[in-house]
């Protein structure tokens, strides 16, 4: 019988792939086995009947000893996951550096061990989640990226019409709440079906591109712009009033006219028409509204020639 029990101790204990070691209500260590003997370079003998600290100073103290005396308090499990605490003990871990994982990731368990009903000891596992941790920290982050391109137009980079309309509901309703002021300005290119015709839907397509990143380098970065539909785009301007809404429309406007586009050998002049409004109080009833009155200020300033910006009124 007391061979079995060896043989099982030998197999189960020791030989199992996570660390297992038993700590009295002093925090000394009772027990240690090969896991952690391979991982923290320390033998049983050097750690046993000393202070689980004495050996890891690094470990944090304060969590450790509160998480120990409330197993030896209650009673009952408790468990920490590589989530809310990604290691207890500094192991290196046997993967590749690429998933910027600097030490092993670990689950802890912490078990108590009762005799008679007393708590005599805590038991405590460490599993190695690395590989876990790794795929889904890989998970978030490919989620993270499928999220922004989901928000994001393909061919300019910047927010398409969905992401830009959550965006204006939510200062709309921030404006609603909270007062201040809120303008709207959306600019379509002249006459660009004769650039697609002269120079061909792919320089069309560049001038797009291009357009596109001289307005995102003139307006602030609290400024939302977005494509609204082909040649037409929308920029939504948190705490800004009419006046200078019109005054960023103009610098819009000329930073794209300034110069032609360089697209294949061809220089392509490019203008655009804006239209201006800004939210009223007790008149502007939804972010739609606000919509509708910068469009028709739009629609104003392409009949009124065109490469002009017009406020509503
Ligand atoms: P206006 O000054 O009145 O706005 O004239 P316009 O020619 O710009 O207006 P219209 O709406 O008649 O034509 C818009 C053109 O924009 C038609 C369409 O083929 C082109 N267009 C829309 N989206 C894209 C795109 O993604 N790439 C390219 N190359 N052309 C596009
Ligand atoms: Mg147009
Ligand atoms: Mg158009």
């Amino acid at each position: 019988m007391n061979a079995l029990r060896h043989v099982l101790s030998e197999l189960v204990v020791e030989r199992v792939g996570f660390g297992i070691f038993v700590l009295d209500r002093e925090l000394n260590v009772v027990m240690w086995n090969r896991f952690m003997q391979d991982h923290s370079g320390r033998t049983a003998e050097q750690v046993i009947g000393k202070p689980i600290f004495a050996n890891f100073p690094e470990l944090p103290r304060v969590w450790l000893t509160r998480k120990v005396e409330s197993v030896f308090q209650l009673g009952s499990f408790a468990f920490s996951s590589w989530e809310q605490r990604p290691y207890l003990f500094r192991f290196d871990h046997d993967r590749p550096i690429t998933g910027g994982v600097d030490f092993m990731q670990q689950d802890c368990t912490f078990m108590p061990l009762t005799h008679e009903r007393e708590v005599m000891a805590v038991c405590i596992t460490i599993s190695d989640v690395t590989h876990a941790s790794m795929m889904q920290r890989g998970r978030d982050e490919a989620v993270a990226k499928l999220q922004e391109y989901a928000d994001r137009d393909g061919l300019t980079g910047i927010a398409n019409r969905r992401y830009f309309e959550l965006r204006l509901a939510d200062e709309f309703s921030r404006w609603q709440r909270h007062g201040g002021e809120l303008s709207l300005l959306l600019f379509d290119l002249d006459y660009f079906k004769r650039i697609n015709d002269e120079f061909g839907h792919l320089v069309g397509d560049t001038v797009l591109r291009v357009m596109a990143e001289r307005v995102s380098q003139t307006v602030r970065e609290q400024d939302v712009f977005g494509r609204f539909g082909g040649e037409e785009f929308a920029l939504l301007l948190p705490c800004t009033g009419f006046a200078d809404a019109m005054l960023l429309a103009e610098k819009v406007r000329e930073a794209i006219c300034a110069t032609p586009i360089d697209v294949q050998g061809a220089r392509v002049p490019v203008t655009a028409s804006f239209g201006a409004a800004q939210a009223r109080r007790d008149i502007t009833s939804s972010y739609e509204a606000l919509i509708n009155e910068t469009d028709a200020a739009l629609y104003s300033a392409k009949r009124q020639g065109r490469n002009r910006s017009v406020g509503f009124a």
